[in-house]
C-alpha cells in the first residue's frame, strides 16, 4: 500500500488504484454532495481517522488511526471542505473560475495543519500527536490554496478524459500529459473502445 493511493470500486463492482496527485483532492475520493452521496466512506470519526492512514499524510511521518483525534463536527467541517472542493476543483479542470463563495470556505479552513516533530532518539520524522481534526481539516485546506492559488498547479487539474468518470486529479506527470483516473480502469477501457472502433469502421474488402 502506498500512501496517497487508494483502491476504489467502480458501480460495477471494478477495484481499480487511484492517484488524486495531491493531498486535497484524496478527499474527493471519499464520497461528496448530492449523486456522489453514495460513494460516502466517511460516516463516523473513526473512518475519517482510518482513511487518513492510507493518504499523504501517512507519507510524511508514520500515522495510526490511533494517533487521529477527530469530533463529529470537525468531521462535519472536512465534509464540508470537501463538498466545496467538488465545486472548485472541476472548474479549475474545466480552465474556469471557481466561485468566490467556494474559495472563501476553502480559505476559512485553512488553519493550523498537524506539526511534525524530529525524535532525538533516531531523527525519524513523527506527528505530534494526537493529530486532530481541526488539524487534518487545516491540511486540507491550505494543499488546496496551494494548487488553487498556484498557477502552474491549477492548470494541471484535470478530470478523467473518460466521458463516463467524474474523477479529478493533480496531473503530476512530467510532461503534463496524464489523461486517466486509473489506466486499470478509464484508461484501459478507451483504449479497449478506440481499438473496437478502428475495427469496426475499416472497409469490408469483398
Ligand atoms: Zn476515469
Amino acid at each position: 500500500m502506498i500512501p496517497g493511493i487508494h483502491v476504489l470500486t467502480s458501480a460495477g463492482g471494478q477495484r481499480f488504484s487511484f492517484d488524486p496527485g495531491s493531498l486535497s483532492l484524496e478527499l474527493l475520493a471519499t464520497g461528496g454532495p448530492g449523486e456522489y452521496r453514495r460513494w460516502e466512506i466517511l460516516h463516523r470519526p473513526a473512518d475519517l481517522a482510518d482513511w487518513l492512514t492510507r493518504t499523504r499524510l501517512a507519507a510524511a511521518a508514520p500515522l495510526t488511526a490511533g494517533d487521529v483525534l477527530v469530533r463529529p463536527a470537525e468531521l462535519a467541517r472536512i465534509r464540508l471542505l470537501r463538498d466545496t472542493l467538488w465545486a472548485v476543483a472541476p472548474a479549475l479542470a474545466h480552465g474556469e473560475r471557481p466561485d468566490a463563495a467556494d474559495v472563501e470556505v476553502v480559505n476559512a479552513a485553512a488553519g493550523e495543519p498537524p506539526r511534525l516533530r524530529v525524535d532525538p532518539a533516531d531523527l525519524a520524522r513523527r506527528w505530534v500527536t494526537p493529530v486532530t481534526g481541526g488539524q487534518v481539516l487545516g491540511a486540507f485546506a491550505r494543499d488546496a490554496l496551494h494548487v488553487i492559488g498556484t498557477p502552474a498547479l491549477r492548470g494541471r487539474v484535470r478530470e478523467c478524459a473518460d466521458d463516463r468518470c467524474r474523477l479529478i486529479f493533480l496531473d503530476t506527470s512530467r510532461p503534463g500529459n496524464r489523461r486517466w483516473c486509473s489506466m486499470e480502469r478509464c484508461g484501459n477501457r478507451n483504449k479497449a473502445r478506440i481499438h473496437r472502433n478502428r475495427h469496426t469502421t475499416q472497409p469490408t474488402v469483398t
